[in-house]
């Protein structure tokens, strides 16, 4: 799959018209997480008239989060939902047209860009930025999902700070579960670490570094099988059933907070084989910018992040992609300005 310019001529399409049966606009944003609205503000302060296609999931993974404390400007913290929804409005007071739509397929072979959402709906546009995330891998049980912001997190980053002097889990083997259990250290009054193998799948000196941590304990050989809790008069988690993957023995074991860190999963199987990944499946920009291997195909937030992963560096990469995707359209249409003159 390589770099490709499809073909610079691109004739000259109104917003909303309908061509060739499908509805097409300048600018289409993929994905409704800060990356993503952060982009359709921008956008459309640009008067760009920016569609976003908000996805699976409006809002994105801070919608399954409860207080976020560390997005500047919130000095009292806010809900996770409740700040995207800040987001949205603030995109839409400018003319960003957002839908719940979800994209099933992509055609980004040629310009103008082609989509179809599970609506049914065709589309195409001239430049798109893709926003779609990454989720966190969950263990998939009902009470982990019951519990989700009341005790589970899958982004210690984000809530360890709630747990402090309390006691918590957290389950994975590899890098992120080092990283968060150590992480957890500096509030937690203790952190035990769940691993479903007696060995770690995490590098040495992160392994090491959990291993030397005397606030840091580890059962091996095991899984969380359920998330128990109360429901009233608040909802929250009390501890987890563990089953030994050896013996398939179960017990129970009390906590405050369990910390889901198994590994995230970028949304980029729609773009499979038109846009270049790394081997865990990230998009890859060209060096700081947003440019994906496709022309007019813009990427930020944590589709392309599996760094940092914060809203307020989502948001800003959105801002990134937004500015690169004007000054490109702009080129374009001074491109088409000289062509038309000429012919
Ligand atoms: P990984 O895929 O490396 O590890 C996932 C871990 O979760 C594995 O130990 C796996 O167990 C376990 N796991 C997966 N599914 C389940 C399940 N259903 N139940 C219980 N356990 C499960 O993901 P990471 O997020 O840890 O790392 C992703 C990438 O990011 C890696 O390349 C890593 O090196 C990198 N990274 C680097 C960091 C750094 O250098 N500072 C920090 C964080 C991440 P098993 O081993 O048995 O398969």
């Amino acid at each position: 799959m390589d770099s490709h310019n499809a073909s610079p001529f691109v004739p000259p399409h109104h917003d909303g018209e309908v061509i060739n049966g499908r509805e097409h606009h300048k600018l289409i944003i993929m994905g409704s997480g800060p990356a993503g609205l952060t982009a359709a503000l921008y956008a459309a302060r640009a008067n760009l008239k920016p569609v976003i296609l908000e996805g699976n999931v409006p809002g994105g993974q801070l919608t399954i989060t409860t207080d976020v404390e560390n997005y500047p400007g919130f000095e009292k913290g806010i809900m996770g939902p409740e700040m995207m929804e800040i987001f949205r409005r603030q995109a839409q007071r400018f003319g960003a047209d957002c839908r719940f739509e979800f994209v099933d397929e992509v055609d980004l072979s040629q310009r103008p860009f082609k989509l179809k959402t599970d609506r049914g709906n065709l589309l195409s546009c001239d430049a798109l930025i893709v926003a779609t995330g990454a989720s966190a891998r969950l263990l998939n049980l009902e009470s982990e999902t019951f519990y989700m912001g009341y005790g589970v997190s899958a982004c210690a980053t984000c809530d360890g700070f709630f747990y402090r002097g309390k006691e918590v889990l957290v389950v994975g083997g590899g890098d992120t579960a080092m990283e968060e259990a150590n992480y957890l250290t500096r509030f937690a009054s203790k952190v035990t670490l769940i691993h479903r193998r007696d060995v770690f799948r995490a590098s040495k000196i992160m392994v090491d570094r959990v291993l030397a941590n005397p606030k840091v304990e580890v059962i091996y050989d095991a899984n969380v099988v359920n998330v128990i809790g109360d429901h009233s008069p608040v909802k929250s988690m009390t501890g987890v059933v563990l089953r030994s993957t050896k013996t398939g023995e179960t017990w129970e074991m009390k906590a405050d907070g369990l910390f889901i860190a198994i590994g995230h999963k970028p949304n980029t199987e729609v773009f499979h084989g038109q846009l270049q990944t790394d081997t865990n499946g990230y998009l890859i920009t060209k060096g700081k910018s947003t440019y994906t291997n496709v022309d007019g195909v813009f990427a930020c937030g944590d589709v392309q992040d599996h760094v940092y992963r914060q809203a307020v560096s989502a948001a800003g990469s959105g801002c990134m992609a937004a500015i690169d995707a004007e000054r490109w359209l702009e080129v374009q249409e001074h491109h088409n300005a000289g062509m038309s003159a000429v012919g």
